[in-house]
């Protein structure tokens, strides 16, 4: 199962549906917490209680014993008192519950209590206790008015149709982009931020495990030139000066990226000028606020084309260990603000679906100092390597471009994760 986050472009008419759907959620929520808490302090009776935080309570004195007569509460027994609520409630209450809301917005967040409690027990039982200063109790807390708005739809409530969900009570809301997916929607949740509203698609795969190029073993190199660089050993990788390897990818980091960014510094000395407190303040920080979920889209983006092209292009790919990568000077601002973690998360699960093989080379693994041509390694000092693209073996006479030498290195046969097991010269 995977998450796919898509854009949405609401009317303002389905904004204003998303934020009563949202509301509806919230209250749900709000309504089963306190209802949770009533059963629970009905059944335990003369256990004694304090209060933690706004909300929690956590038993003191002698440890209780259950009225047997009175169940526990359960998301079950709840969603049907709340259709009983809902039957007999007179007009004017519970709007928040009023058709046309879809059944499974308050539904859900019931749901969503049940499990947020036994993860709370579980983790005492363990005795871990999760609070933190804004909830000292760690359990589940009401939702205040101004939290982040969201709602949850089941599989069944909607249907993507080309560049639109369709939605309940025939809404139809536009897509800012095609989904990149096949497989069936069995979940979504829509949320809020800096007023743009979004939908995490929840796919169920069938897996289908396309046959990537059989034999070709590939290497990426996070870059320090260029966002990223997948380069392949090639048979020809000889002595003569004629290259190491081939480059199957090079990718940039996007233009609009680079330039957005520097708009982001911009409206971030925009918000630093307005007086504290001020409406121009707080319009200056509104455009700040969407223009970072503008960029975070763009990385989301620039990284799903980047993995997904990877895939395709071999029958396994090497890549480099974590700390390396972060803990080099020399790579790019943008492979940590593009956020590598995420790279590798979404490299592995689409990997996992193509069938492709991922290889970490262990650490400290010097890619960039090996000749790939010849195997022999260079012990140049970290200077004389900052800002250098292109160089010369001096054992063999091969000229490489930086990057790629560190990619055809890193594919899984050449640090020996492959078949043919190591052909590591001694360092
Ligand atoms: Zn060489």
């Amino acid at each position: 199962m995977i998450a796919h986050k898509i854009r949405l472009d609401p009317t303002d008419a389905q904004a204003r549906l998303f934020d009563e759907w949202a509301e509806a959620s919230r209250c749900a929520w709000n309504w089963a917490l306190s209802e949770w808490e009533r059963q629970h302090l009905d059944r335990v009776g003369g256990q004694r209680f304090k209060r933690v935080g706004r909300t929690g309570l956590v038993p003191v004195g002698e440890p209780w014993s259950p009225d047997p007569e009175r169940p526990s509460p359960s998301a079950a027994g709840l969603s049907r008192l709340l259709t009983e609520v809902r039957r007999e409630a007179p007009l004017g209450t519970l709007r928040w519950m009023r058709p046309p809301i879809p059944a499974r917005v308050y539904r859900q967040p019931i749901r969503d209590l049940a499990t947020a409690w036994s993860a709370y027990h579980r983790r005492r039982a363990l005795g871990q206790r999760r609070g933190g200063p804004s909830n000292p109790f760690g359990g589940p807390v009401p939702k205040r008015i101004e939290a982040p708005r969201s709602f949850y739809l089941s599989g069944q409530d909607l249907e993507i149709d080309g560049g639109y969900v369709e939605l309940p009570f025939g809404h139809r809301v536009r897509l800012r982009e095609a989904p990149r997916f096949r497989g069936r929607v069995v979940g979504s949740t829509f949320s809020e931020r800096a007023g743009s509203w979004s939908v995490a698609l929840t796919v169920e795969f069938e897996r289908k495990r396309q046959e990537p190029p059989a034999g070709t073993h590939a290497g990426i190199r996070l870059g320090a030139s260029t966002l990223a660089t997948v380069g392949a050993r090639t048979a020809a990788a000889s002595p003569d000066g004629a290259g190491a390897g081939r480059a199957l990818l090079a990718a940039d980091v996007p233009a609009a990226y680079a330039r957005d960014l520097r708009r982001l510094r911009r409206l971030s000395k925009d918000v630093a000028r307005k007086t504290r407190g001020s409406h121009n303040r707080r319009k200056a920080i509104q455009r700040l606020r969407r223009h970072h979920a503008r960029l975070a889209d763009l990385r989301r983006d620039a990284l799903h084309k980047l993995t997904t092209g990877i895939v395709r292009l071999a029958a396994s790919v090497g890549v480099e260990d974590a700390a390396d990568v972060l803990g080099v000077e020399s790579i790019s601002r943008a492979v940590a603000e593009l956020g590598f973690y995420e790279f590798r998360r979404q490299l592995e699960y689409k990997a996992a679906e193509a069938g492709v093989e991922i290889a970490v080379a262990e650490r400290l693994f010097p890619a960039a100092r090996l000749c790939s041509a010849c195997g022999a390694a260079h012990r140049l000092p970290e200077e004389r390597w900052r800002g250098v693209r292109r160089w010369t073996c001096v054992h063999c006479g091969a000229e490489h471009d930086r990057d790629l030498n560190a990619a055809v290195n890193l594919d899984p046969v050449s640090f020996g994760a492959g078949p043919n097991g190591p052909e590591l010269p001694a360092r």
